[in-house]
């Protein structure tokens, strides 16, 4: 999914600030792949949203087949595919 052509804001309740970066996780059922995207942070919620998004994929159920990786942090730029989004694992707290 192309990103939209106006500033993407950081996805925290209340934050008035641009994400730069996506918190997100490959998804498969085998058949199709995909970033399932749980988070758009700044820098400054980057941490807690990362926090938030391992918490919710801990309690999502997955089907038969499925395969959901444990969040990661991708950078946020404008214009790019998700296929091409770079990964940062150095943000990253495990996963
Ligand atoms: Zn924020």
């Amino acid at each position: 999914m192309p990103m939209p052509p106006y500033p993407v804001m950081c996805t925290a309740p209340g934050c008035p600030r641009p994400a730069a970066f996506k918190v997100a996780a490959r998804w498969s059922d085998g058949q199709t792949d995909e970033l399932k995207t749980y988070a758009l942070a700044c820098p400054e919620c980057l941490p807690r949203l990362f926090a938030a998004a391992g918490a919710k994929r801990a309690a999502c159920r997955l089907a038969p087949g499925e395969v959901l990786d444990a969040p990661g942090v991708y950078e946020l730029s404008r214009g790019d595919r998700d296929k091409v989004l770079k990964r940062r694992p150095d943000l990253g707290v495990g996963g």
